[in-house]
């Protein structure tokens, strides 16, 4: 039932109105049970505005809506754009720049943009898996600020590698990936102890941070890229590379820049899709809905830390 039409035009027809979209989006964050938010009370009262509950529980007695505490909250941004929005960036393979959305939705730059970034951080709430079997990692490096330089200026930078941001990525053979920006290469093996279980082989490059994890790990194989060894038998990083020439696609090709600021979320973004590339358009899409509890606020969006 929740996936109840099968490609974009048939979303958008069926999702036309709001009121049909906020039913549908009840049905996928409650089920047909509707919770208060703030305190986790069942069966809240509907008020007759038909958009509204109010909570039963006497201590709470809070009005609240199903977009509370998700991505949609705060926004005039109509619930049928949320939607349409949401499956555009999660089917396409590469990914969608804001301008093209904007274009797609016949909203502004800004709009879109923000729309593109708070979906991005629903897909977040999923990078947690639990990695085993034979575990691939590497780590690659994504340009800063080249907004304003030369294409000249550029290759340059490229070649020197400057304003680069270490990124490591983690993938089980057959299995999940996760990408983390990095703050140096020497916290590598805290992220390989968090995210691969003891029972895994861990192939990796002869990079000296490496040294020592064989200690946590079943087994630790060590790919020479100096001696132009890139495989030991069925013992390779070519996966991961590969998932690597696909992020830098998107994120080169589609997105032309990344600021570092942001560019933890797009790894997200590309291990979200990675991730899921085996389930259909419209599974993704009610996937997405069912983890948009990952509420971005503008602020925080715009700040110039990194989150
Ligand atoms: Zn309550």
């Amino acid at each position: 039932m929740l996936t109840n039409f099968k490609n974009l035009k048939e979303l958008m027809s069926r999702y036309s109105d709001d009121n049909v979209c906020r039913a549908y989006l009840e049905q996928v964050r409650w089920n047909g049970n509707p919770v208060c938010p703030h305190c986790k009370e069942h069966k809240p009262y509907k008020l007759n505005d038909g958009k509204k509950y109010r909570c039963r529980n006497i201590n709470c007695k809070k009005n609240f809506t199903v977009t509370v505490g998700l991505v949609f909250e705060n926004t005039k941004i109509p619930l049928s754009t949320w939607f349409a929005a949401i499956y555009l960036v999660t089917a396409h393979k590469k990914g969608i720049s804001s301008h093209q959305l904007a274009r797609d939705l016949g909203v502004t730059q800004k709009t879109a943009w923000f729309l593109n970034h708070r979906i991005r951080e629903t897909f977040a709430n999923e990078s947690h898996a639990q990695l085993d079997n034979i575990v691939e990692m590497d780590e690659t490096f994504i340009g800063g600020k080249w907004r304003n330089m030369t294409k000249k200026k550029r290759a340059e930078a490229r070649q020197i590698g400057d304003n680069k941001v270490p990124v490591m990525g983690i993938l089980e053979r057959g299995g999940k990936a996760s990408l983390k920006v990095m703050k140096s290469l020497d916290s590598f093996q805290d992220l390989i102890l968090s995210h691969v279980k003891p029972t895994a082989v861990v192939v990796t490059d002869s990079h000296p941070a490496h040294i020592g994890i064989e200690e946590s790990f079943k087994g630790h194989i060590l790919i020479n890229h100096s001696n132009d060894e890139y495989t030991n038998g069925i013992y390779h990083t070519n996966t991961v590379e590969g998932f690597f020439s696909m992020l830098k696609r998107g994120v080169y090709g589609i997105y032309h820049h990344v600021s570092p600021k942001h560019l933890h979320r797009y790894c997200e973004e590309f291990a979200y899709r990675y991730n899921y590339r085996g389930i259909k358009d419209n599974e993704r899409f009610v996937l997405t809905l069912q983890n948009s509890n990952g509420r971005l606020k503008y602020r925080e969006l715009i700040s110039k830390k990194r989150a």
